[in-house]
């Protein structure tokens, strides 16, 4: 006798039978790579079908906080559901939306006074680049209709998003219908010559810039950045001084700072914002993945009084900003935010998080001299290294061996989800992890990595 199909098998079967996964190839489902049915969350856990666990060591992407079914985010969602699910945001509103935008000024950087609702990171990308083009317009300067965006950036991957970001795996098919955006060298503290620290990168870096914006200010609406670290470019790091260097020149140089901290937002880089170690506000700031604790889609942008005024006058001189999106603003999603506010609020949130991330820095400090890793780097709750050759030289793998996929497979057997952006493995657990389940996570990542490399 055979032994029936697993639950997960038949889940697995019947899923592949129509959806389509995102960033997949889906063919590598049907043979080598099995699809993971969860059931459901559990704090930092999530459980399969077969009621394997696995600690989710990236937040599933970055966006969950406090912990998978987090019963506080659930109730005010339950709560919001049950009394107004649902009414666009064009001629009414609601008090979730309202209250979420007081309270997202209120914390964010001062200044940003304005804030207007999409659905995900994307959206909100499309936003931040459609206003600072047409607050030029508005303003007589048509002639602006180029972007300032960073090598290695990822912004999104909507057409508009994907113009600026500068990963030739997501990128390079789309090219020839995408605008083309003048690319700034990228601050990565890695691209450190012999001798220079992080802080000389940045400096240099920042004269590259002023060279870009001498020539090219005048036909430039905004500089995009994702501050303090690129995520998907491979937690590549930059030092603060780079941010507020930035906003310095984008002043004098009279061009919009738009800061993507769609994923270092909401006390990734051990600020509530990113922006916040630099002491600069920038003239959009986009928002989404952790605004909901991770639970629902909700994206926003935020700017200043000065770039709204821009957009007021008689309707007919086609001024406002029409852009919309049936969803902008969703009360059940802006419920979802609020309660991870609340939490952020009630709980020491960040100064727990300071000590964990010692933790967790403490606990990689060995395997960075593993014989294969390079780079380990850290940024407040982001931790990452590099799978190399060796470390000295750190010469990369061929990408067609595909390390990090091996490391990934590994890991997932352990109980552990850690997912490498190519070779490059992270650490980006939810905040409600404790010490235990990071001495679990780097273990299964120390094995990990044994099995990649050998
Ligand atoms: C994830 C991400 C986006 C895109 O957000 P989606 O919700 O996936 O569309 C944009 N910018 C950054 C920095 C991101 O990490």
């Amino acid at each position: 006798m055979t032994d029936p199909p697993s639950r997960n098998a038949e889940l697995a079967a019947r899923d592949l039978a129509h959806v389509w996964h995102p960033c997949t190839q889906m063919r590598e489902h049907a043979s080598q790579l099995p699809l993971i049915p969860i059931v459901h969350g559990d704090g930092a856990w999530l459980v399969d079908a077969d009621g394997k666990r696995y600690l989710d060591g990236i937040s599933s992407w970055w966006s969950n906080l406090f912990g998978h079914a987090d019963t506080r985010i659930a109730s005010a969602i339950a709560e919001q559901a049950a009394k107004l699910n649902h009414v666009m945001l064009a001629g009414f509103t609601h008090e979730p939306a309202l209250q979420l935008a007081e309270e997202l000024t209120r914390i964010a950087p001062p200044g940003l006074t304005r804030v207007s609702y999409a659905g995900d990171g994307a959206s909100a990308v499309e936003i931040a680049l459609k206003m600072s083009f047409h607050y030029w317009h508005n303003r007589g300067q048509s002639r602006r209709r180029r972007f300032v965006a960073l090598a290695n950036a990822y912004h999104g991957e909507t057409l508009g998003a994907l113009a600026v970001s500068d990963l030739p795996l997501y990128r390079a098919v789309y090219g020839p219908l995408l605008f083309e955006p003048l690319v700034a060298p990228s601050p990565d503290w890695l691209d450190a010559e012999p001798g220079e620290s992080a802080a000389d990168v940045a400096r240099r870096r920042l004269a590259d810039m002023r060279v870009l914006l001498e020539c090219h200010a005048q036909e430039t609406c905004a500089v995009i950045v994702e501050p303090l670290v690129q995520c998907s470019g491979g937690m590549r790091m930059h030092v603060p001084a780079y941010l507020s260097g930035l906003r310095k020149l984008c002043d004098e140089f009279d061009v919009h700072l738009i800061a993507d901290e769609i994923a270092v937002g909401f006390g990734r880089t051990g600020t509530l914002f990113a922006c916040e170690q630099a002491s600069i506000t920038p003239d959009f700031m986009c928002l989404s993945k952790g605004l909901t604790g991770g639970a629902l889609p909700l994206s926003t942008v935020l700017t200043t009084d000065e770039v709204y005024a821009a957009f007021l006058g008689d309707y007919a001189a086609n001024n406002a900003f029409l852009h919309s999106h049936t969803f902008s603003g969703n009360p059940i999603a802006c419920a979802a935010a609020l309660a991870s506010l609340a939490i952020f609020r009630d709980e020491p949130v960040l100064a727990r998080n300071r000590t964990l991330a010692a933790h967790l820095a403490r606990r990689l400090e060995p395997l960075g001299r593993h014989p294969h890793v390079a780079n380990l780097r850290q940024t407040g709750w982001i931790a990452a290294f590099d799978l190399v050759v060796d470390p000295d030289s750190r010469r990369p793998y061929p990408a067609a061996e595909r390390r990090g996929l091996r490391f990934y497979r590994r890991a997932l057997e352990g109980g552990v989800l850690l997912r490498p952006l190519g070779d490059t493995v992270y650490f980006l657990p939810p905040y409600c992890i404790d010490e235990g389940d990071i001495d679990r996570m780097v273990d299964a990542a120390r094995d990990a990595v044994d099995a990649a490399t050998s």
